[in-house]
């Protein structure tokens, strides 16, 4: 084989490993008096990211207090959908995507009180902040 052609087969095997499809599921949410429940269990598990540490996060970022019911956290006070999602971003773009290499196949590890990053792509692996 040439090696020019093999050049473009590594490059063309790259490209299509890399090119993980990743797009998260949108949240229902509901509000009623001054409650407002989001739905997280499918973006939990399409993120592989335990579901009270995505709630912690929300409730942190929202500086609301709430509860969880079955996979749908239940907040006090009323939050809208753009807010929920730029905040659902932010945990996505701080717990879930590589911030090395981009890629969103990664892992949270818990060791003692601290939560690292471990990424499947490109083998980084580095400490994230702990949610108060
Ligand atoms: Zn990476």
């Amino acid at each position: 084989m040439e090696y020019d052609e093999l050049l473009r087969k590594i490059m063309s095997s790259k490209k299509t490993t890399n090119g993980i499809r990743f797009t998260p599921p949108a949240v229902d949410i509901e509000q009623s008096g001054q409650r407002t429940t989001i739905t997280l269990d499918k973006l939990a598990n399409y993120i592989n990211r335990p579901i009270d540490h995505l709630a912690k996060y929300l409730m942190h970022e929202l500086t609301s207090s709430g509860q969880m019911e079955g996979g749908k956290l239940i907040l006090a006070g009323r939050f809208g959908r753009n807010l929920i999602n730029e905040k659902i971003n932010g945990y996505i773009n701080e717990y879930v995507i590589c911030k090395q290499c981009k890629s969103p196949d990664t892992q949270l590890v818990k060791e003692e009180k601290n939560y690292f990053i471990k990424c499947m792509a490109c083998g980084a692996e580095y400490p994230v902040g702990r949610i108060k």
